[in-house]
């Protein structure tokens, strides 16, 4: 999980692949289940709902809404001094398909539940990770 200079990155598997990576096309990639359509996150095998195999990254809008936030006060990332925010954010595309991240270019005291967010990506080495900030209205 950590490299040499100590910064933790996550691993990439066959699933994980395109979230990690489609970053750096600006897409944000989500797994979505061809039967029954659901998204599913994090990425696996098998649609959860249906057990239906036939599932695959598609490009989801990037956009949502905090459904929770904590704010850090650990320096686990050097690029990121604390305070920053860690959050769960549920897509506009289902809200139950929730991905924990950060918000970038948010105060600390400005984050609440329910505000609109859009994705944004910072490229690390092999990966480009969905970090999200706030809309501007
Ligand atoms: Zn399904």
């Amino acid at each position: 999980m950590s490299n040499q200079a100590g910064r933790m990155l996550p691993e990439i598997t066959p699933e994980s692949r395109e979230f990690w990576t489609g970053g750096f096309e600006d897409e944000l990639r989500i797994y979505r289940c061809k039967a029954c359509r659901g998204w599913i996150h994090p990425p696996v095998g098998a649609c959860w709902r249906c057990r239906s195999r036939d599932v695959g990254a598609e490009v989801a809008s990037g956009k949502g809404r905090v459904a929770a936030f904590t704010i850090n006060h650990h320096p686990w990332f050097p690029a990121f001094p604390p305070p920053y925010i860690i959050a769960m954010v549920e897509l506009d595309e289902q809200p139950d398909v929730r991905l924990t991240t950060c918000l970038v270019e948010c105060d600390v005291d400005a984050v609440e539940i329910g505000m609109p967010v859009e994705v944004v990506f910072d490229e690390q080495d092999d990966v480009a990770l969905p970090f999200f900030r706030p809309v501007k209205a």
